[in-house]
């Protein structure tokens, strides 16, 4: 009997759970950035082997509800670990071990699923650091960066993943639509070339993805909050947009294997992160209580 279930890494916002995603599914799809807090949504990958298959949700940072956005990011980071079979619990090597995930997370009871530590960054410990944080039980100690590690640590999970049948097509990557992967390159774009304030008041929606147009035409919007912002983003000239629908193109272009059409836009949705309204249609879920 094959083994199958869900595998939700979870911790801190950028100690490498979208890289370590990244490196697991072997193609982009979570967006990945030296800024903390990158990635708002839940993203699935699907990692098949042999005989076990992991259905991977990536967290939010799980951190402490200071604003709705981060209401919604925590609430939804916290239904992941609900659902998993299997927990990858993520932290920073050289920060040492840890303190548990549900002291980390502020949960009322420990999680469900059995829980794997893994110190991710090794490659950035000396040889007796590294090998002082390895030999306490339990703890993996791997570099999503390097992929040292990696293998031992997807068989120690796939061990404790249950028996069951294959849950999706072996050679399907992803159960989340391309669009949303089209959206999620966009706004990683934007957090690459701009910095200070406005990142965090991007989001992005794909307004229209014609099926079938060659080259592929797609359509997508970037929501900011203020007017300021927007002139940011278009620049002088309309250099800065520019410049942003290039980039994401040609990684649109990799993620669909075609020649694409990316028609960018720019419009002002005033202080849409402090509004439940805009936070639903940009598919973040509130919290409806004060979580786990
Ligand atoms: P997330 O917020 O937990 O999803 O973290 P990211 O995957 O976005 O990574 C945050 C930062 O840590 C990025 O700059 C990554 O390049 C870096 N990073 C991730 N994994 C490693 C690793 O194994 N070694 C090192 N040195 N840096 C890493
Ligand atoms: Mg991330």
């Amino acid at each position: 009997m094959p083994r199958a279930g869900i595998v939700t890494v979870a911790g801190k916002p950028n100690v490498g759970k979208s890289t370590l995603l990244n490196r697991i599914v072997g193609q982009k799809l979570s967006i990945t950035s030296p800024k903390p807090q990158s990635t708002r949504d839940r993203i699935v990958g699907i990692h098949t082997t042999d005989n076990a298959q992991m259905v991977i949700l990536d967290t939010p940072g799980l951190l402490n509800p200071k604003y709705p956005l981060q209401q919604a990011m925590r609430s939804t980071a916290v239904r992941a670990l609900d659902e998993a079979d299997v927990i990858i619990y993520l932290a920073d090597a050289t920060e040492g071990l840890p303190p548990s995930l549900s002291e980390a997370a502020e949960l009322s009871a420990p999680p469900p699923a059995p829980v794997i530590v893994a110190l991710n960054k090794s490659d950035a410990l000396n040889s007796v650091r590294r090998e002082e944080l390895a030999s306490h039980d339990g703890v993996v100690l791997i570099s999503a960066l390097t992929g040292d590690g990696v293998p031992d640590l997807m068989t120690r999970v796939a061990r404790l993943l249950p028996e069951s049948p294959f849950l999706y097509p072996e050679d399907e990557i992803s159960t989340q639509p391309v669009r949303f992967f089209v959206a999620e390159l966009v706004r990683e774009t934007v957090l690459e070339q701009l910095h200070d304030e406005v990142p965090y008041s991007v989001a992005v929606q794909v307004e229209e993805y014609r099926e079938g147009s060659s080259p592929l035409y797609i359509r997508a919007v970037i929501y900011v909050e203020r007017e300021s912002q927007k002139a940011i983003i278009v620049g002088g000239k309309g250099a800065r947009i520019k410049s942003l629908g290039e980039a994401a193109r040609k990684k649109i272009e990799a993620l669909v294997g075609e020649k694409v059409y990316l028609d960018l836009w720019v419009k002002v949705l005033a202080n849409w992160r402090k509004n439940p309204g805009s936070l639903s249609r940009f598919g973040y879920q509130l919290a409806t209580g004060k979580g786990k």
